[in-house]
């Protein structure tokens, strides 16, 4: 049963619409289950009715024609109960309904499940029969498998041919939806460019292009360098393979003939699709032909062809690398965006970022709202590998993307872009002011920096000092661990920009989704695994390095603060101020005149709640990282799309937490911050002031926002809005009553557009 399933969902997952797609689909279970019918109904958002798009067994005709509302006919009570149905005789159920034009009346049994695709139901899948015979528990649980895996890819093929500007049923349309997960706030209207990992021949796009002569060569430059490849390595392994074993790259070599491989691309180049696209076709249909192989060494050749393919993609991204051209409002588009994957866009053509994977709270959504990039993480319904070039715009605030907008949205879009550059230019004003509310309570505003261009966007907006520096971000951008020396002088020039401000730096927090290319760490589940402070204890030698980096780089301004990451216990905590003392003695031998600096730990794991008072007792100040401390009391991976809605701040747990840690920490009469995205929400902010938090520390882009907002309101408001969200339990409700009360203060224009959803 599996192995038929594997086949039909590969079959149907290379279909290039949703058309084809639930052709195969209907073709295949009924083959699969020998039953004389098989149909799928899909429900069209649109009517609110099943309307049946495909089917084998029933009148043609009637595709497309017949459909049901969800109180209508067997379809309808399948689709609205969300569980099969199977029965001996259609017509004894007081639900049935004939339809005439199907010629159903042939059929007397009736099994339908549900297509379910995110909670959602899309559709119906239905199978029928001519005699009377209930279906068997192993059929029906067929069925329910096959409607399980298929949710997904008829989205996916629903999905694909929207892009195209192919409606259901198959006519034009103009503009597709596809929802993701906010992952920085604001709008862009721009083009797509489709950015691969290296040589991932699944993920290349489709293109067309003028020159088909110029996409030919490069095939051909292609062709040449793997043949190339191919002897030299056969050459080199000559004493070590038997003549037959060396009889494979005489193979591959054929396999790149004209006659082979080589001329089916060759073929498809000249119908104007490019050299990576063209090969990512060939290669993938040769590769489902052999994967559907039941043979079990046939199956495996297709490994053989699928190596050939990377071998050759590498060498026509190498060509294509150098030509990469990016329009001037260039959205990014990848399966996974990385910082790295940031830096690649020339400054100033980045207006928005797409990614399938990661949610709000991946690290590369932290770094987009630093540099104030409208983002939209958790897409996983985009096909993106299809959208290189397409028309797109990008609502940061709901998480909505659209394709080939039309031109009434592209205007109401690119007015929302215009009123937030109005905005952001009215809160330059408040560059010189204080952070202040109307009754005198002062609020520190500091800043989180990483990126370079971090530092002028913090001065250009009047930060007061640095509440967390992440050193891992130029630790990432490095091909290698950064030199004692290479360190001092990117400390260095941190620590000059802000001084005489604070600047706190933290040190090296890698592991989760943080990682160094050339310090790969593996793992099942890394957000529980070897993090921040458990990496740099195991390797005293980079800790060490780095604090005596941060020292030397203090000389003469004075200005540094130590902060260590995801401390759990006071054995972490002890082992490494021994580290760092043991660094302080070694600079001050050497002659640097450094005093100690304040040194300061992360509460951002539950076990650090606890224990605040006994770890405020070593140190000299506290500083939550909300981003972890709700992952790890919610048990929600922030990296996560499909539980990205269960991610939330603002959750009565993580509150009442926030409180303990600010009321133990001032028991033990130690300052305590935050510098987690919460503090740059302008409304969270509110809640955060009135807890006693004694300064926020917050991304560049959000500072002026937060600021405008506690300039507004008063502390005694504020207190009043904490004890009213602390009463409740549901955090739905919390974010409804901040924002209605705000609101009614006059304060809902720092929300911003997308505020019902991300406050
Ligand atoms: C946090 O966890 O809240 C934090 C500030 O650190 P990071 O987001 O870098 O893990
Ligand atoms: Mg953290």
């Amino acid at each position: 049963m599996l192995n038929t399933l594997r086949k039909i969902v590969q079959e149907v997952n290379s279909a290039k619409d949703l058309k084809t797609a639930l052709g195969i689909i209907v073709l295949r279970v009924k083959e699969a289950m020998g039953s004389q019918v098989c149909s799928v109904y899909l429900l069209d958002p649109e009517t609110n009715r099943f309307v049946l798009m495909a089917s084998e067994g029933l009148n043609k005709r009637s595709i497309g024609k017949v459909s049901m509302a969800p109180n209508e006919g067997l379809v309808g009570l399948v689709g609205t109960r969300e569980e099969p149905l199977n029965l001996e005789n259609a017509a004894d159920h007081p639900r049935y309904r004939y339809f005439a034009e199907t010629g159903e009346e042939r059929f007397a049994s009736f099994l339908g499940t549900p297509i379910i695709h995110h909670r959602r139901v899309v559709g119906v899948l239905v199978i029928q029969q001519k005699e009377r015979r209930q279906f068997d528990e192993g059929e029906e649980a067929f069925l329910v498998t096959m409607s399980a895996q298929l949710a997904g890819v008829i989205a996916h093929a629903e999905a694909t041919g929207s892009i195209r500007g192919l409606g259901r049923q198959g006519k034009g349309i103009q503009e597709a939806r596809f929802v993701g997960v906010p992952g920085s706030p604001g709008a862009a209207v721009g083009k797509a460019v489709v950015m691969l990992p290296p040589a991932d021949l699944d993920v290349v796009p489709d293109k067309t292009v003028d020159d088909i002569q110029a996409e030919l060569k490069l095939f051909n430059t292609a062709l040449e360098g793997v043949r190339d490849d191919m002897r030299k390595l056969s050459a080199k392994l000559a004493t070590q393979l038997r003549p037959e074993e060396r009889a494979l790259f005489d193979v591959y070599l054929m396999m790149l003939e004209d006659a082979a491989l080589g001329g089916e691309v060759v073929a498809v180049i000249k119908t104007g699709q490019w050299a990576q696209g063209s090969l990512r076709q060939v290669v993938g249909e040769h590769v489902s032909r052999f994967e559907l192989m039941d043979d079990a060494y046939l199956r495996e050749r297709a490994s053989d062809v699928k190596d050939l393919g990377r071998r050759l993609l590498a060498y026509l991204q190498e060509a294509r690398q150098q030509t990469l051209v990016y329009p001037d409002n260039t959205i990014l588009v990848s399966e996974e965006l990385t910082p790295a994957m940031l830096g690649e866009v020339p400054e100033g053509k980045l207006v928005g970022l797409l990614s399938v994977l990661g949610s709000g709270n991946s690290h590369v959504a932290i770094l987009a709202r630093a540099m104030g990039i409208p983002t939209v993480m958790g897409l996983v319904d985009l096909p993106y590998s299809k959208v290189d070039g397409i028309e797109m715009i990008v609502d940061g605030y709901k998480g909505e993307v659209f394709t080939n907008p039309s031109e009434v949205l592209r205007k109401q879009y690119s007015e929302v872009v215009e009123e937030e550059r109005q905005l952001a230019q009215g809160l330059d004003a408040l560059r010189e002011l204080p952070c202040i509310t109307p009754d005198g309570h002062r609020m520190p505003l500091w800043v989180n920096t990483g990126l370079l261009a971090d530092v002028a966007r913090a001065q250009q907006r009047g930060a007061e000092g640095v509440g967390l520096y992440r050193t891992e971000v130029p630790f990432m951008i490095n091909q290698r661990f950064p030199s004692e020396k290479e360190q001092l002088a990117i400390y260095r020039e941190q620590l000059a920009a802000f001084h005489p401000l604070p600047v706190t730096m933290r040190t090296l927090d890698i592991g989760g989704d943080k990682a160094l290319s050339y310090f790969p760490i593996k793992e099942e589940n890394p957000f529980l695994g070897w993090r921040g402070i458990r990496v740099t204890l195991d390797h005293p030698e980079i800790f060490l390095v780095q604090t005596r980096a941060m020292l030397k780089a203090s000389e003469g301004l004075n200005n540094l603060r130590i902060l260590l990451p995801m401390i759990s216990g006071i054995h972490e905590l002890e082992e490494a101020l021994h580290l760092i003392h043991r660094a302080w003695g070694e600079v001050r031998d050497e002659g640097t005149d450094v005093p100690m600096p304040p040194v300061g730990v992360m509460v951002e794991i539950p076990a650090a709640v606890y224990q605040t008072r006994e770890l405020a007792r070593q140190v000299d100040f506290l500083s939550v990282g909300s981003n972890d401390l709700t992952q790890y009391l919610l048990a929600v991976d922030r990296n996560n799309p499909r539980v990205a809605d269960l991610y939330d701040y603002l959750h009565p747990a993580v509150l009442q937490a926030l409180q303990n840690v600010v009321r133990d920490a001032h028991l033990e009469g130690r300052p305590v911050s935050i510098c987690g995205e919460m503090a740059g929400d302008p409304a969270a902010a509110v809640l955060l002031m009135a807890m006693g938090f004694d300064s926020l520390s917050m991304n560049a882009t959000n500072l002026p926002k937060v600021k405008w907002m506690l300039r507004q309101i008063n502390m005694g408001k504020a207190r009043e809005l904490l004890g009213e969200a602390m009463a409740q339990d549901n955090p739905q409700v919390i974010h409804s009553g901040l924002q209605l009360a705000l609101k009614n203060l006059g304060l809902a224009r720092m929300i911003g557009p997308g505020a019902d959803k991300k406050l």
